[in-house]
């Protein structure tokens, strides 16, 4: 770890700790950066938002998209306080930041309740096992805007 890793670390850790002490939400916090500039940051904001998608990497993605104006964060840095769960892990391959620093693990946010292997043991069980029921209905329908997206000209990309 380099010293601007670190600082840059320390500076997730601190808005996780901000926002536990404020009641936004869970002890988490993620920054990204930019050109060594903080472009981006957010807390978990999970309870006072009532948003289960407020992860601390959810909210600092939206933060700096918003201010950078893109929609992908290509040449930037994300520092989490904790190891990104599988919903913000999706989040950041479609954000597709160049590289990911996480302070915490998935076992030491478990061990202060917050556990999220039972998302990892549901991606791997097949569809109609698993314990939310998730039911492919209208197909037929769905597709044809897939048909209608390669057709429409004026598509933005991504
Ligand atoms: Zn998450």
């Amino acid at each position: 770890m380099t010293e601007r890793e670190h600082q840059f670390m320390q500076a997730a850790i601190e808005l996780a700790r901000q926002g536990m002490n404020n009641g936004e939400g869970g002890p988490f916090g993620c920054v990204i950066v930019k050109d060594d500039k903080i472009v981006g940051q957010g807390c978990n904001a999970v309870t006072s938002s009532n948003d289960p998608t407020a992860h601390a990497e959810v909210m600092a993605i939206r933060n700096a998209c918003q201010h950078l104006q893109v929609h992908q964060l290509t040449g930037c840095e994300l520092y989490t306080s904790c190891e990104p769960c599988p919903m913000c892990m999706g989040a950041i391959y479609w954000a597709r930041p160049d590289k990911v620093f996480f302070g915490g693990t998935r076992f030491d946010a478990a061990d202060a309740g917050f556990d999220d292997s039972f998302i990892y043991e549901e991606l791997t069980v097949p569809m109609e096992s698993r314990k939310i029921p998730i039911l492919n209905i209208g197909r037929e329908e769905a597709v044809k805007l897939f048909e209608e997206w390669i057709e429409k000209p004026d598509k933005v990309k991504y």
